[in-house]
């Protein structure tokens, strides 16, 4: 399997935010978005070949009991993980993926958080059959919020999608504590106005987007 890097720290988004993980990144995406914090993860490269086995006692290393699938864009490897996942099933498993790819896996996976792309982080029209697939019940979806103009886009991304409000989380977009602290004021007033979720973004926020969290 291609690896990008396996270390650990807390869930930094999403409804498990705060929880001790093992992030589990793998290597190459199918998209090349504007605002990608890990673009070091895009490409895929031989060189980071790591077998089930070495993947197993790295994980092992640590004392959680939780991990987070993380990529690039991990869904792309999913027939790969399926041997490790089958010798995870007393893990709690997190998928963050950005929604473009059928999974396969559900069975194993405790929550899928889906990071639609937007038209502020990406210009190709993406389409996004594979949504339906998600199981309902372990799906949340993160919105990453530039200005207020993607409000309008995700409303109606969300309305074509059948997406549950309730499941719905945005989170501010930005590089740097200062970015990201700043543009959440005013995100967590729209959440507010709108009734959607704010999701914090701890790694940028507390390390500059510098530590691996
Ligand atoms: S989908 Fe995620 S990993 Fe892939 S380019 Fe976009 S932000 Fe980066």
């Amino acid at each position: 399997m291609q690896v990008c890097e396996i270390f650990y720290s807390i869930q930094g988004e999403g409804q498990e935010i705060g929880q001790p993980a093992i992030f589990l990144r793998l290597q190459g995406c199918n998209l090349h978005c504007k605002f990608c914090d890990t673009a070091y993860s895009q490409e895929i490269n031989q060189k980071k070949e790591m077998t089930i086995m070495e993947i197993l006692k790295k994980i092992k290393e640590f004392p959680a009991k939780h991990i987070v699938l993380t990529g690039g864009e991990p869904l792309l490897q999913q027939k790969e993980l399926i041997p490790l996942l089958k010798k995870l099933k007393n893990y709690f498993i997190e998928v963050e993926t950005n929604g473009t790819i059928k999974p396969i896996i559900s069975q194993y996976i405790n929550k899928f958080n889906c990071s639609p792309k937007l038209s502020n982080a990406i210009k190709l029209k993406i389409k996004y059959d594979s949504l339906k697939f998600f199981p309902k019940e372990k799906t949340i979806y993160k919105f990453v919020v530039n200005d207020k103009k993607d409000i309008t886009e995700i409303k109606k991304f969300i309305k074509e999608n059948t997406i549950d409000k309730n499941k719905v989380f945005l989170m501010p977009q930005g590089k740097t504590t200062e970015e990201v602290m700043e543009k959440s004021k005013s995100l967590i007033e729209i959440c507010k106005k709108e009734v959607f979720g704010f999701a914090p973004r701890l790694h940028i926020m507390i390390w500059n987007n510098q530590k691996k969290i």
